[in-house]
């Protein structure tokens, strides 16, 4: 299904290329001194991140002729044949380093603690917040590394409650939510996997939620269906990771759909966008040039093994919600931006999100055909408009009769992202209230889904205020205007999830991420950029 000649650059020879001099090749304008001695290299258009906002910048750049070079704080994450052991396995006892961003411990709630990691640059990070945490990707390719695919589009009457009026929900359903289904190119979970074994909890899943009334399906979802299949079907070649619920901190079967196979190859493939993996941008300066970056280039271990400064003309801010937000508080804190709009760092939002979780679903759990683990991805999903709140399956490496469901709601309030000088970090305050409604909304569901079919509630330490979903803090049309030009500050850009409105309702954001960042890239390029250089 995805093309491979999208798959960028091999470890070994990007590293080469890096040696050669990647900079001037990349950047076309070369290096040269500065001040204090230390050299500081010159490009015209800078990304920071390569998830979805700036891999979708980067392709869309390089389709009108520019150059760009992205820098990702992560590594390469590439699957060459299905099944190399390149990511974590997510199953209790068997979690390694490479599933966490230099901390000792793995970010997902419910997984019991294991032993202490040695640090390293893994594929999530968790961010500590007052009343909530955040968890969120690192590696090329961003949030496609980590998700489960799901492709939802929120209803146009909850879009348009919390969306600027300015963003046309038919232009969005017309033309930006279609592009970028083009080219993740979806599918959804055939007969053929739901009917087995492995896939007992999707199944019963869909059939109790429909028991209980809610209108259940299985979701449009960037994964390689077929590719999943031979995982099953030549489980002697290939190691079996989907099949066990093991695909959230990666999957060696190559079925996710993830960046590299996608905008970001084919972003690489034009030879006019060069990425730079573990280049941790650090802190934004105001430049007469444009915009002055110092960047940690660290090893696997996250130590840093030199330190450079590039000086861009024009600079895209996508790392993420929780990061974006976090490298414009600090740079602002620390001078480099000091006239940066009040608004940056207020409107976050945590989609709604809580994790619930049934046992007990059936009266005798072999015999339905639940085992010792639950096949993923996470596809399906139960709508509740009436109490403004979907639900997903989540499957899991669990054991019985037991259910994972994440429910998406409304927040009716909004947190605000911090930088914490003392810690050296970036944190976010938020209060429950801000989105009790969704809680108790999917309290509810939970609830009738028991009353209907039997079944208990049970905690599994999910049940904690948590979000895989951070969204806002540079809001359209707060503090940025509606394309995430950044007020008062000249070529210099916001594309990724902080440009949403903390929500993306009763829907996971990836696929509304992506088109708002095509809808605002294609205006920056033809406003902005004029002719190809
Ligand atoms: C476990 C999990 C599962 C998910 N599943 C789904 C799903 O099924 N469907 C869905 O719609 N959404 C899902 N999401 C959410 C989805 O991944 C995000 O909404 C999406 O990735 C956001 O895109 P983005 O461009 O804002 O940022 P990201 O995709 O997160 O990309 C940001 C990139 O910037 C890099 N970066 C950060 N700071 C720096 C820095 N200072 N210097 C250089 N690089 C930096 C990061 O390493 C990262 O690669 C999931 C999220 C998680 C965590």
């Amino acid at each position: 299904m995805y093309p491979r000649a999208y798959l960028p650059l091999n470890r070994r020879t990007f590293v080469r290329t890096a040696a050669l001099g990647a900079a001037a090749v990349g950047a076309g304008l070369g290096t040269s001194g500065c001040e204090g001695g230390a050299s500081s290299e010159r490009v015209e258009t800078l990304i920071l991140g390569s998830g979805f906002g700036g891999s979708i910048t980067a392709l869309r750049l390089a389709q009108a002729g520019h150059r760009t070079v992205i820098l990702e704080r992560g590594r390469r994450w590439t699957v060459e044949t299905p099944g190399q052991d390149v990511f974590s396995s997510m199953r209790p006892g068997e979690v390694d380093n490479r599933s966490t961003w230099l901390a000792e411990q793995q970010p997902l709630p419910g997984i019991p603690p294991g032993r202490r990691f040695q640090l390293y640059t893994g594929v999530l990070e968790k961010i500590y917040g007052n009343g909530i945490d955040i968890v969120c990707a690192a590696g090329v390719g961003g949030g496609s590394l980590v998700y489960s695919g799901m492709m939802v589009q929120p209803p146009r009457d909850f879009f348009e409650e919390v969306f600027p009026d300015e963003i046309s929900y038919d232009d969005m359903d017309t033309r930006w939510y279609p592009m970028v289904r083009a080219m993740m190119n979806p599918g959804t979970l055939p007969d053929e996997l739901l009917m087995r074994p492995e896939w007992t909890a999707t199944r019963v899943f869909l059939q109790q939620a429909e028991a209980a009334g809610y209108d259940a399906q299985r979701l449009l979802c960037a994964f390689d269906f077929e590719a999943a299949a031979r995982e099953v079907a030549e489980m002697d070649a290939i190691p079996q990771m989907l099949a066990l619920g093991s695909y959230i901190f990666g999957l060696n079967s190559g079925a996710k759909g993830t960046l590299d196979k996608t905008y970001l190859g084919m972003a690489e493939a034009t030879g006019l966008c060069e990425v730079r993996p573990l280049h941790w941008a650090q802190v934004i300066r105001q430049h007469a040039e444009g915009y002055s970056v110092v960047v940690h280039e660290i090893n696997e271990m996250g130590e840093i093994i030199a330190e450079k400064e590039i000086i861009a003309r024009r600079l895209f801010v996508s790392c993420g919600t929780a990061n974006t937000n976090g490298i414009l508080l600090r740079s602002k804190a620390e001078n480099g931006l000091p006239d940066l709009p009040e608004e940056i760092g207020s409107g976050f939002g945590n989609n709604g999100q809580h994790i619930k979780a049934r046992t007990r679903v059936v009266p005798d759990a072999a015999a339905a055909g639940f085992g010792a683990t639950q096949a993923g991805p996470a596809c399906t999903m139960l709508f509740d408009p009436d109490n403004r709140i979907a639900m997903e399956n989540g499957p899991a490496p669990i054991a019985g009769a037991t259910l994972i469901g994440t429910g998406q709601g409304i927040p009716s309030g909004r947190g605000r992202f911090r930088w914490d000088a003392a810690m050296g970090k970036v944190t976010v305050d938020w209060e429950a209230s801000y989105d009790a409604q969704a809680a108790e909304a999917a309290t509810n569901i939970i609830t009738r889904l028991n009353e209907v079919n039997g079944g208990e509630v049970t905690s599994l330490g999910l049940d904690v205020s948590i979000t895989f979903h951070p969204l806002g803090g540079c809001v359209l049309g707060q503090g940025v205007d509606m394309f995430g030009r950044v007020n008062g500050h000249e070529n210099l850009y916001v594309i990724d999830g902080s440009l949403l409105p903390g929500v993306t309702p009763l829907s996971n954001p990836f696929w509304t991420v992506s088109a708002n960042a095509e809808r605002c890239i294609e205006t920056i390029v033809r406003e902005d950029f004029g002719a190809s250089v």
